[in-house]
C-alpha cells in the first residue's frame, strides 16, 4: 500500500497541478493533497477557499483527499504515515530548489522519499501565479484552470473573464 502527500499553496489550483495529481494518483494507492498554511505568503484565496476549489476539481478521483497543514511537510507525511512525497517540476529552475527539499527532507527522515513528476509540456509555463496574473487583468484563463477556479477568480477580481 503506497500513501503519498502532495503539499503546495495551490492558491489556486492550476491544471499544472491536477495535471500532477491525475499522474500521481494513478501509481500510488492513496494520495492527500496538503495545503499548506504558510504565514509568509499573503494568499489570494482562504484556506477554505483553496480546499474547496481543490476538492471539487478532484471529487472524481476516488483514491485523493484534500487536508490542510501548517509547519514542516516531513511532519505532515509522518502524521499521515506516508512514505512519498509528490512534487512537479517545470523547468530547470524549480530544480535546484526542490533537490535541496527533497534532500533535506529525506535526511530528517530516511524513510520517506521524494518523487517527482515533470509536468506536461502545455503546463510547463503555468503557475498559480501566472493564473492570478491573467485573471486579474480579466483575460480568459479557461485553458489555465478549471471552469470552478475561474468562476472563483470571476468572484475575488469582480469582473467577468471571457471563457467563464
Ligand atoms: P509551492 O508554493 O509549494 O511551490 P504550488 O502550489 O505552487 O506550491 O505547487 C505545488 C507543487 O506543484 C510544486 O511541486 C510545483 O512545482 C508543482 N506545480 C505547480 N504548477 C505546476 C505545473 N504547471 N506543472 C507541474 N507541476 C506544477
Amino acid at each position: 500500500m503506497i500513501k503519498a502527500i502532495y503539499p503546495g499553496s495551490f492558491d489556486p489550483v492550476t491544471y499544472g497541478h491536477l495535471d500532477i495529481i491525475s499522474r500521481a494518483a494513478k501509481v500510488v494507492d492513496e494520495l492527500i493533497i496538503g495545503v499548506l498554511v504558510n504565514k509568509n505568503k499573503k494568499p489570494l484565496f482562504t484556506m477554505e477557499e483553496r480546499m474547496h476549489l481543490l476538492k471539487e476539481t478532484t471529487k472524481d478521483f476516488s483514491n485523493v483527499s484534500v487536508q490542510t497543514f501548517e509547519g514542516l511537510t516531513i511532519d505532515f507525511a509522518r502524521k499521515n504515515n506516508a512514505k512519498l512525497i509528490i512534487r512537479g517540476l517545470r523547468a530547470v529552475t524549480d530544480f535546484e530548489s526542490e533537490m535541496q527539499i527533497a534532500q533535506t527532507n529525506h535526511s530528517i527522515e530516511p524513510d520517506v522519499d521524494t518523487m517527482f513528476f515533470t509536468t506536461s509540456l502545455e503546463y510547463a509555463f503555468l503557475s498559480s501565479t501566472t493564473a492570478k496574473e491573467v485573471a486579474y487583468y480579466g483575460s480568459d484563463v479557461s485553458k489555465l484552470v478549471p471552469p470552478v477556479v475561474t468562476e472563483a477568480f470571476r468572484k475575488k477580481f469582480n469582473h467577468s473573464l471571457s471563457g467563464a
